[in-house]
């Protein structure tokens, strides 16, 4: 794996910054559900440091873009039922923003993993949409009428024609990709006047996070950059975007899912999560707003 050092993926440019967290991370620790989503920590993450400017914590220096594909290629899928509960979150937000959008015709949504979200937004009434995933196993578990709109492969900003698009969202996928306001600027020229980016993040200063330090689950191999209010709109204002608008996500998961966040070790937690299920309660769904925040941005007209 190649490290190359990067300027702040925010601002863009050489910006001051202060340390952060070393680097811990060891490959042969990885399993192979590193690079998958909803997965127990390992609590690995590269050397991180704070924009001074935005306020986004970043990896620097940061992996290929290559290598990242390869690992999300082959990463194994293990979220089932979760992706529907957070689908049905993000579903919320966008159901709020319809009143206020010209279109519904033509929505992507990069990151998509198993489509679950791409069926709430054909139940909002929207065409025309399609997901990308760069990992095979969530896609060959999607649904049989889902699975046709899924792309198998990264955001090139390729996908559509240029201001031809009402939505683009992006859910816990920013924090994975290398230049994340190239990937909003790319997806902001695909949408039409008046269309809709929304993004969904960790928020690395929400009281979970800071509770638990780097034992969050927000510290990992896979998030080359974590966010915060301010950077997140930065991020957005940066992309040229206008009305920017950033709060709390609240999302409702099987305890089990909350469980799993849990600062434990490994062995603890299994333990724990063994007791529930035994209990018959894993399944009990919870709803908890945790540190996410959502944002959305709209292409002027
Ligand atoms: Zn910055």
């Amino acid at each position: 794996m190649d490290l190359t050092p990067q300027n702040c993926p925010v601002c863009d440019a050489a910006t001051p910054v202060q340390e952060w967290a070393q680097a811990n991370w060891d490959l042969a620790g990885l399993g192979d559900l590193a690079f998958s989503s909803r997965k127990l920590p390992e609590w690995m993450h590269f050397h991180l440091v704070r924009c001074s400017m935005c306020d986004v914590v970043f990896a620097n220096p940061v992996p290929s873009t290559d290598w990242l594909l390869a690992q999300y290629r082959q990463a194994a899928f293990a979220a089932g039922d979760e992706s529907i509960m957070a689908a049905r979150s993000y579903a919320k937000v966008v159901a709020a923003l319809v009143p206020d959008m010209k279109s519904r015709d033509g929505a992507l949504d990069i990151g998509a993993g198993d489509g679950a979200f791409l069926q709430e937004l054909l139940d909002l009434g929207f065409t025309n949409v399609a997901g990308l995933e760069p990992s095979r196993a969530p896609i060959d578990q999607a649904s049989a009428s889902i699975r046709p709109l899924l792309n198998n492969r990264m955001f090139t900003g390729e996908e559509a024609t240029p201001a031809s698009l009402s939505l683009v969202t992006c859910f816990q996928t920013l924090e994975h990709v290398n230049r994340p306001l190239e990937l909003c600027r790319k997806a902001s020229n695909l949408l039409r006047p008046g269309g809709v980016l929304l993004v969904a993040v960790h928020n690395y200063r929400a009281w979970p996070a800071r509770l638990m330090g780097r034992r969050s689950p927000i510290y990992d191999i896979q998030h080359l950059q974590l966010f915060s209010p301010l950077s997140l709109g930065r991020l957005l204002e940066n992309t040229g975007l206008t009305r920017v608008t950033i709060r709390p996500l609240c999302n409702r998961y099987p305890l089990s899912y909350w469980l799993r966040l849990l600062p434990l070790g490994i062995t603890a937690k299994r333990r724990v999560l063994s007791l529930v299920t035994h209990m018959g309660l894993d399944k009990c769904n919870i709803s908890l707003c945790p540190g996410n925040l959502v944002a959305y941005g709209f292409k002027s007209s």
